[in-house]
């Protein structure tokens, strides 16, 4: 904002120097001219002066000869000298005439000359009378040298005035041009290092610009790059809420890593549930290519997985190779951690072409940060909501579906058993003697004994088939689509399984371990879920009284009632 008022105050302080500078020249240059003028004419007059004192010598020589010739002619009384004398005052005369021309300004010379008029006039009288008076004009002849001798010295102090003159304008001419060549030269070097100036400061101002543009547009490119990872971060959010199992987020995961950083290629790879590998599950490619990462590999050949941060290996970076390559490492990668709630579940690997990616990739460093952020923790959120399902319809025990998911699930497979006018079984099942179990060997034994069951129900039923805990050392199997002698043949399968387990695990803890079972069929035995479970408690109810260890199906105890 102050740059607008300082060029304002050098523009007019250049042009008060350019105003000045042609006023001050011009000014110097009128006053040069007249001086130059006067000197001119202060040179005319000196010459004027000189012509007038060549005049006086010329009538002061003539004098001298019209002295010389009377002096002759009274001694020789030659009548050729009195005639010379007489010519030669004559041209005195004619010379005074000229001279008055010369001399009309002059009032002292006028005058003088008035006097050598007169004493030339009576010395032309003097030289003509017969005979001549000589000794007048002797007397005539001396005023008239006196008179021209006076004119003579007036005449040279009037040159050496105006000689003066010349010389002091001369002077003045010399030092007025010297100063107005100095003032010129003075104001030139201002005005350039004003104009130098204002050129240093334009070109600054150019360059600040210029900078200020690049800026401007390194910024405006910045700010769409993020804008666009700002929006494809907001889809890759989107997406992954969306995902209801693990694999739909790796595959959504790479797409959107695909997306972010074009170029490269790529694996999202998970720490499995034992925590010895990781397996690679999805991958991305810029040009098909193959990430070159294992499929499977021990979680200690990522340095990444190692460092627990983002690590660059590339020239300038580290150099130390990850081992997790299906052949020889590239040449410039990274690999990132996934951490959700402080566990490290897996790794993100970016495999970089050339230098121009690697640099594309490091520019969206804090987007691959997000996106791993997002993409761990919808993993995480997936692994959570698996754990809670599992613990809501779960027995924590032995893992069989629980007491309220079975209430849950025979009303579904009951509706659909309706709808395909299909049939369906039940078995409630109990621990014979389970009591005196826990009695001998200890509540913990009796623990290991209801999963050891459990273990042994799953490996008897079909993976359609429902197994639950119905509660304490109790059972229940819901078989869809199965027959009378089907559900007959399965109860008996379950109960030989269970009682087999002495032999099959030679262990004391099982040598009573047997089972009964009571079977209720579906329409046959009962339309409810509650008729069917109370038809095959009782059936359980009979084959307990009738000694244990032993399968009863409803039409076997009762006549059905519904
Ligand atoms: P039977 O059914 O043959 O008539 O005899 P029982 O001894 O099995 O009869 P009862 O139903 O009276 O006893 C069941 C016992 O199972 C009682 C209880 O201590 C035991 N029990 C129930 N739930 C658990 C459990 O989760 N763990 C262990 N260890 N024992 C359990
Ligand atoms: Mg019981
Ligand atoms: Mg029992």
């Amino acid at each position: 904002m102050d740059k607008l008022p300082k060029s304002t105050a050098a523009i007019k302080l250049i042009l008060l120097a350019a105003l000045g500078s042609v006023l001050f020249t011009t000014g110097g240059a009128i006053f040069l001219f007249r001086n130059t003028q006067n000197l001119i004419s202060a040179g005319r007059w000196a010459e004027h002066t000189r012509e007038v004192l060549l005049s006086i010598q010329t009538a002061s020589d003539l004098t001298q000869r019209t002295e010389s010739g009377s002096r002759f002619y009274r001694v020789t009384q030659d009548e050729v000298q009195l005639s010379n004398s007489r010519r030669n005052t004559i041209q005195l005369r004619t010379r005074a005439t000229r001279l008055r021309s010369l001399v009309a300004d002059n009032t002292h010379q006028t005058s003088n000359l008035n006097e050598l008029d007169t004493c030339s006039t009576a010395l032309l009288h003097d030289l003509s009378t017969n005979p001549p008076d000589l000794v007048h004009a002797e007397a005539h002849v001396l005023h008239c040298q006196q008179t021209l001798s006076l004119m003579a010295g007036q005449e040279q102090e009037l040159l050496k005035q105006r000689d003066e003159t010349t010389q002091r304008r001369s002077q003045i001419s010399t030092l007025t041009e010297l100063g107005l060549a100095g003032i010129c030269f003075s104001t030139m070097i201002v005005l350039f290092s004003l104009l130098l100036r204002d050129a240093i400061l334009r070109g600054r101002v150019v360059e600040a610009a210029a900078r200020t543009n690049q800026e401007l547009s390194n910024s405006v490119h910045s700010l769409r790059n993020h804008g666009r990872e700002v929006q494809l971060l907001s889809l890759a959010r989107d997406d992954l809420q969306l995902c209801t199992d693990a694999p739909q987020v790796h595959r959504s995961a790479a797409f959107r890593f695909s997306e972010l950083l074009s170029g490269t290629n790529g694996s999202l790879c998970i720490i499995n549930s034992s925590r010895n590998m990781v397996e690679t599950v999805s991958s991305w490619s810029a040009n098909d290519t193959n990430s070159g990462i294992a499929e499977i590999f021990p979680p200690e050949t990522c340095c990444g997985l190692r460092s627990g941060q983002f690590r660059w290996h590339a020239p300038g970076a580290s150099q130390i190779d990850c081992n997790h390559f299906i052949g020889s490492a590239p040449r410039c990668y990274l690999c990132v951690p996934l951490v959700a709630h402080g566990d490290t579940i897996g790794i993100l690997y970016i495999g970089c072409p050339d230098e121009a990616i690697r640099e594309i990739v490091e520019s969206r460093t804090e987007g691959v940060r997000q996106l791993v952020q997002l993409t761990a923790m919808a993993l995480a959120s997936l692994e959570m909501r698996k754990k809670l399902e599992h613990q809501s319809i779960r027995d924590g025990l032995t893992s069989l579906f629980n007491r309220h998911f079975l209430e849950i699930a025979l009303e579904r497979e009951l509706a659909r058993a309706s709808r395909r006018k299909g049939a369906l079984s039940v078995l409630m099942m109990d621990i014979d003697h389970f009591k005196k179990l826990n009695d001998q060997f200890g509540h913990s034994a009796g623990d290991a004994v209801l999963k050891e069951i459990a273990h042994t129900f799953s490996a008897c039923v079909r993976t359609e088939d429902l197994i639950c805990r119905y509660g304490g050392e109790e059972f229940t199997i819901i078989l869809p689509d199965i027959t009378p002698e089907a559900t007959l043949h399965r109860a008996e399968v379950i109960r030989k399984a269970v009682a087999n387990l002495r032999t099959e695990l030679d262990n004391d803890l099982y040598s009573s371990v047997t089972v009964s079972i009571g079977a209720a069929i579906f329409p046959r035995d009962g339309q409810s879920s509650e008729s069917l479970l109370r038809h095959a408690d009782a059936a359980l109810y009979r084959a307990k009284r009738e000694g244990r260890n032993r399968v009863v199906m409803v039409e076997d105890s009762s006549p059905a009632s519904v």
